[in-house]
């Protein structure tokens, strides 16, 4: 089956050191990207937009690893591939994640000349000891001087990606950053929560109990970033991140409103939604020597059916502070679908809690059911999710 418009995300899973909190597929100690991984990415996209009838990629976005250790002729090599292998439209957004100390007025020139009109910089915070106790390469000054190079070399749109409760971080030196990041004035902030996943170092000291950490402090920190963020013109559109009006990232947008995306690279997934409700999903192993030898031979197929669908569209729709609507649910799953009872009395029931808003469109209790957890709610994103799987297993 053809998917003719979707995304593509490009995975570049190589550091020069891994930091202490990160659990993304990415190799550390490596400080280029080899002619031989960029030759098997090429391949993949070119083969993966002619198997799925490619007509117009959506948006593109590189994202690894850090990205940013490619040369400038891989770059260039990356770029026209993904406009030779399907329409590129000049607008469309096109991202790329950059480590702040790999940034220099040649990159950012050199990122322009690709096409490339919106980068990510993974700043994560100002606080040193923070940044030293994560293994982060950058310290705050050169975090600050990345910052200079963009407001003084890079014109289009610009994202930072900061961390929330960090070790050692302060209230103090934790609002201070963000006032930091947002006197360089980026269109888009993302910012999460400190996440400890067990195989990560972090995850193993808090195992050991080797870290003290005050995950109530962590939390309320989050909400006290929200909240001045809001203050600043970033409205919050998704659980982590926050953009100026007309500034949300259209990629991620892209997961969230369960549309087809094409993933390429080593460890990178591709998910294809079909308009009978059921998608095909491939993840590319994370072995690069087999990446390499043939980027089409290493991934692992799975068909999900469209129960299986239905539950992530709720999954992932519901992390949108616009929530999700029985419109956009028909778009994906066929004019006849709609919300069944149960969800709409799961979502009426937590609008009494006030953890919910359910709109009907203009129609009355017949028009287009949708409904939001909305800010309040989104915080119990996780508890509203466990709730609707009762549902929707049993469904
Ligand atoms: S956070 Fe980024 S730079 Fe650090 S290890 Fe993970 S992918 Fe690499």
């Amino acid at each position: 089956m053809k998917v003719s418009e979707p995304a593509l995300y490009i995975h570049i899973p190589f550091c020069i050191s891994k930091c202490h909190y990160c659990d993304f597929f990415s190799l550390g100690g490596n400080s280029a990207v080899s002619d031989a991984y960029v030759e098997a990415l090429c391949a993949e996209i070119r083969e993966r937009a002619e198997a799925a009838g490619v007509e117009k990629w959506t948006s593109v976005y590189v994202g690894g690893g850090t990205p940013s250790l490619l040369s400038c002729e891989q770059l260039g090599k990356i770029s026209d591939t993904v406009k030779k292998s399907a329409f590129l439209d000049a607008s469309c957004e096109f991202t790329i994640e950059l480590n702040p100390d790999d940034i220099t007025k040649e990159l950012l020139q050199a990122l322009e000349n690709c096409g490339i009109n919106r980068i990510s910089v993974g700043i994560q915070s100002f606080c040193d000891k923070a940044l030293n106790f994560s293994r982060r390469r950058a310290d705050s000054l050169k975090n600050e001087n990345a910052l200079k190079l963009i407001k003084q070399f890079w014109k289009k749109r610009f994202s930072v990606d900061l961390i929330c409760g960090l070790p050692f971080e302060s209230q103090e030196s934790f609002l201070s950053g963000l006032e930091k990041a947002i006197s360089y004035n980026p269109d888009h902030i993302s910012m999460y929560s400190l996440t400890f996943e067990e195989e990560t170092p972090f995850g193993k000291l808090l195992n050991q109990n080797k870290l003290d950490y005050d995950f109530e402090f962590s939390d309320s920190l989050w909400l006290i970033g929200r909240d001045f963020l809001e203050s600043k013109g970033y409205l919050q559109y998704e659980v982590s991140n926050f953009s100026k009006p007309g500034f949300e990232s259209l990629h991620n947008l892209c997961y969230w409103n369960h549309k087809s995306y094409i993933g390429a690279g080593s460890g990178a997934t591709g998910t294809l939604y079909f308009s009978d409700g059921s998608a095909f999903r491939y993840t590319n192993k994370t072995d690069i020597a087999e990446y390499i030898k043939g980027p089409l031979n290493c991934s692992l197929d799975e068909k999900i059916d469209t129960k299986t669908s239905v539950i992530e569209f709720f999954m992932m729709g519901l992390r949108k502070i616009s929530g999700v609507s029985e419109g956009a649910f028909k778009l994906s799953f066929g004019k006849k679908a709609s919300f069944s009872e149960s969800v709409k009395e799961l979502a009426l029931k937590w609008q009494k809690k006030n953890l919910c808003q359910v709109n009907y469109g203009g129609d009355g209790e017949k028009g287009d059911f949708s409904f939001t957890l909305g800010k309040s709610g989104i915080i119990y994103l996780n508890r509203f999710i466990v709730e609707l799987l009762s549902l929707l297993e049993g469904e």
